[in-house]
């Protein structure tokens, strides 16, 4: 495996490429769910690029940036045992000059449920994934299911600039318990933990009102609240796969968006019905 941090040496690899390359975005404190990732890319492609930044642009003031976990060794052991072929860790001033150019997120989907939450997230989002998919120019990018809104904006934001790159969606990695994978679970205390449970809990209950036919999103929006409390719950939103917002469920074709908080973690999860 080799480990980049220079643009221009990146850009340098990849004029030499011939054969398809796979690219996994990732903020890095890599876990199963970004193995996914890494296993579907290496499965369908000659080589496979990983990028570890953690993107200044995408979080808000206020958030965690500074206290979001850096673990470059421990991921670079990761990355190296799934055989990646290329690992990707530029510096924030290795990516941005000043002033940079920004992507700005569609008004209405780049500003609902976690962009209403984090106003402007999805402009940094888009913009550091745009810079990638120009320095790499891969053939397929992998993204999780677990970012639904992510996934989808990504999706269209390939499809409205023409780029010609695959994007590829994987299901959601969970804990034996049901919690999703994410870096930031490392945030929960273990009581916290349990709390947090509520939350795949509240989706799986959802999934079980739908397949015995329920279809009334009200409905089964309270039945969540009451499974989600007392946690401070940002949004449960039911959506189609365009995000657009539905009273019904249509099978195959619904999604369910919930985020909350757990002391002072903020966890999203989803559930693609
Ligand atoms: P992150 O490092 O949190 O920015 O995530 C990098 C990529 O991994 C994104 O495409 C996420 O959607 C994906 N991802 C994060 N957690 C999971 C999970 N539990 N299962 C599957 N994919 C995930």
């Amino acid at each position: 495996m080799q480990i980049i941090t220079k643009a221009t040496e990146l850009r340098a690899w990849r004029q030499q490429q011939k054969e398809s390359i796979g690219f996994v975005p990732t903020m890095g404190a890599l876990h199963e769910g970004h193995l996914s990732l890494i296993r579907q890319s290496k499965a369908e492609n000659a080589i496979t690029v990983v990028s570890i930044f953690v993107n200044p642009t995408q979080f808000l003031p206020g958030e965690d940036l500074a206290k979001y976990p850096r673990r470059p060794e421990a991921d670079s052991k990761i990355c190296e045992v799934a055989g990646v072929d290329i690992l990707f860790m530029p510096t924030a001033e290795e990516l941005y000059e000043s002033d940079p150019i920004m992507i700005q997120a569609p008004v209405i989907r780049g500003y609902i449920y976690e962009g209403a939450v984090r106003p402007g997230h999805f402009n940094g989002v888009l913009t550091v994934v745009l810079k990638f998919f120009g320095l790499i120019a891969p053939t397929r990018a992998y993204f999780g299911k677990k970012d639904a809104q992510q996934l989808l904006l990504i999706s269209q934001m390939v499809q409205s600039f023409f780029l010609p790159i695959e994007i590829i969606p994987i299901e959601t990695v969970r804990d034996a318990d049901g919690l999703a994978l994410s870096s930031r679970n490392i945030y929960l205390s273990p009581e916290e933990r349990i709390e947090a449970l509520k939350i795949p809990r509240s989706l799986k209950h959802a999934a079980k009102l739908c397949g015995s036919g329920e279809r009334d999103t009200k409905l089964i929006k309270s039945r969540m609240e009451e499974i989600l409390s007392p946690l401070a719950i940002d949004y449960i939103a039911f959506t189609d796969r365009q995000l657009r917002p539905i009273d019904t469920i249509t099978p195959n074709e619904s999604l369910i968006l919930v985020a909350a908080r757990v002391g002072s973690t903020r966890l999203i999860d989803n559930i693609w019905l």
